[in-house]
């Protein structure tokens, strides 16, 4: 392993790949990235891959539609193959307050010269012809959303950072991280030590767990989200090529898409199931949580009766995995306050509407020099140690009132930062119930993704009239 580089990029999953391709592309070559397994091991791999550019974010706007730019091109310029859809969007309005809603992102999304265009019910049905609009006033159109493999898009932003001079070193664990009296970092590994002027943590889930080796409090905790896919639906088989659109309900808080001849039903739950309140076990990596379709019987039925197709279908696979969420599900991006060199690019995701792409957050700016990321920093004021201010973390919170001068030590001094235990709270997500952690003696072998058992549950028992409290248990007895 080099012993040097400038910048140093702790993480595989998309968003470090995609911070790594990104400052390769502004010309930083001497980077590295650092992965305790394998690239996507994280969340990456079993991400639905939908990509929209929908957000009431005037920032996170911006930065989903540098990603959606970014990937229409991307398997062009590195000579990686990418399956990305560009299937457009139809958002469903069930109030007037979210028609406001609509109206107020549409105007924001013209100015930036994104055509987003409001929808009646009749033009909903034209461009979803499956959607029965019974009390949906109005729609909300994005042209750009479609999906993505996001495993091939990691390994696609690899390549293209690789092939411009970036090096890639998986099964590298970082283990502690130390502030030097140059300024410089030292990154331990279990492979041995590495230093550079700026690092980045994009370890996701474990995002907390590398911020605490540099005294950071990060406020997250994981959650765990599920969606389903579905067997091939003849309605859809019969229309060859086309695509749906995909279809968000941010009222009901589900989003649903054509996966080749089925359908992906992802509900975004509104009691989330919190994980790993104490810690997250060490071993936990390509892993999924055991399916739990019972949690998600009211949405399944809601969007049975919103599409109807769905309910014809049984259900080939559930995916259960984790996901880091911030308390406003914002994502962290941005320079650490108080810890020059030091950038956090740990993406959370929003149960109802506000969605961020780290992966492009740290791009466009950085390139232009203009605000990237919500705090409106460049990830260059990161690479040149640019003081930082606290002021550009609105959201976030420290978790003493210690200020940021006097948890940095003078520049010439050195700051050994020690690991200590990463407690993860949730105070901010009151209904959420925490779950017992994955037993190592339960958990499948690292080293492997888990076969995900096809499992035959009928949603069509939803759509028969099934009383809601047997639904749940009449899934699983299918199963
Ligand atoms: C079921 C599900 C569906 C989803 N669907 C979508 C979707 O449709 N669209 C969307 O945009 N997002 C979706 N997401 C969210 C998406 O998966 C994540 O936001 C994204 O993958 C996060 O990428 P990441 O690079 O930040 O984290 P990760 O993919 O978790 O990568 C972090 C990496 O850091 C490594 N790491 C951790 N600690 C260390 C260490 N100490 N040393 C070295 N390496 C370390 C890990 O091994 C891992 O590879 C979904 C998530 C789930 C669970």
């Amino acid at each position: 392993m080099k012993t040097h580089a400038r910048v140093i990029v702790i993480g595989g999953g998309a968003v470090g790949c995609s911070a790594l391709y990104h400052l390769t592309q502004l010309g930083l070559t001497d980077v590295v990235l650092l992965e305790r397994d394998e690239l996507t091991a994280g969340s990456t791999w079993h991400a639905a891959g939908n990509c929209p550019n929908f957000s009431t974010s005037w920032n996170v706007i911006k930065l989903q539609r540098h990603s959606t730019r970014l990937y229409s091109t991307l398997a062009a310029t590195v000579g990686y193959d990418i399956n990305y859809h560009v299937t457009g969007s139809v958002r469903l309005a069930h109030t007037r307050d979210r028609v406001d809603e609509f109206r107020h992102v549409v105007s924001q999304a013209h100015a930036q010269g994104i055509e987003f265009e409001m929808l009646s019910p009749a033009e909903i049905v034209e461009r979803h012809p499956f959607v029965d609009t019974t009390g949906i006033l109005a729609g909300l159109y994005d042209p750009y959303d479609g999906d993505i493999d996001p495993a091939q898009l990691t390994q696609a932003l690899a390549k293209g950072a690789r092939d411009a001079g970036a090096k890639i070193y998986r099964g590298t664990r970082v283990t502690s991280i130390e502030r030097l009296p140059s300024g410089e970092w030292r990154v331990h590994t279990d492979k041995g030590s590495i230093q550079a002027e700026s690092v980045i943590n994009a370890a996701g889930y474990r995002g907390g767990e590398v911020a605490a080796m540099v005294g950071e409090y990060l406020p997250i905790v994981t959650l765990s989200h599920q969606y389903l896919i579905t067997e091939d639906i003849p309605a859809l088989a019969e229309r060859g090529e086309a695509r749906l659109p995909l279809l968000r309900d941010p009222d009901v808080s589900y989003y649903m898409r054509q996966e080749r001849q089925g359908l992906i039903l992802g509900p975004y739950e509104w009691k989330a199931t919190a994980h790993w309140l104490d810690r997250i076990p060490d071993e936990f990596a390509n892993q999924l949580f055991d399916d739990d379709l019972g949690r998600l019987e009211k949405y399944i039925e809601a969007a049975c009766e919103r599409v109807p197709i769905l309910g014809t279908a049984g259900v080939k696979k559930v995916i259960n995995g984790p996901i880091p969420y911030a308390p406003d599900g914002n994502p962290l991006i941005g320079p650490a306050p108080g810890l020059p060199g030091f950038t956090t690019a740990v993406r959370s995701r929003s149960a109802s509407r506000r969605r961020a792409e780290p992966a492009k957050s740290l791009p466009n700016g950085s390139r232009t020099g203009s605000p990237s990321g919500t705090c409106g920093h460049s990830i260059r004021g990161a690479i040149s140690n640019s003081p930082m201010t606290s002021s550009c973390w609105p959201r976030r919170s420290r978790p003493t009132s210690t200020s940021t001068a006097s948890a940095t030590p003078p520049r010439n001094e050195p700051r050994v930062v020690r690991p200590r235990p990463h407690r993860l709270t949730c105070a901010s997500l009151p209904r959420a119930r925490s779950s017992a952690p994955v037993a190592a003696g339960n958990a499948p072998s690292a080293s492997r993704r888990p076969a995900i058992q096809p499992s035959r549950k009928s949603l069509s028992v939803v759509r028969r009239g099934t009383r809601r409290s047997n639904v749940s248990a009449r899934l699983l007895r299918n199963a």
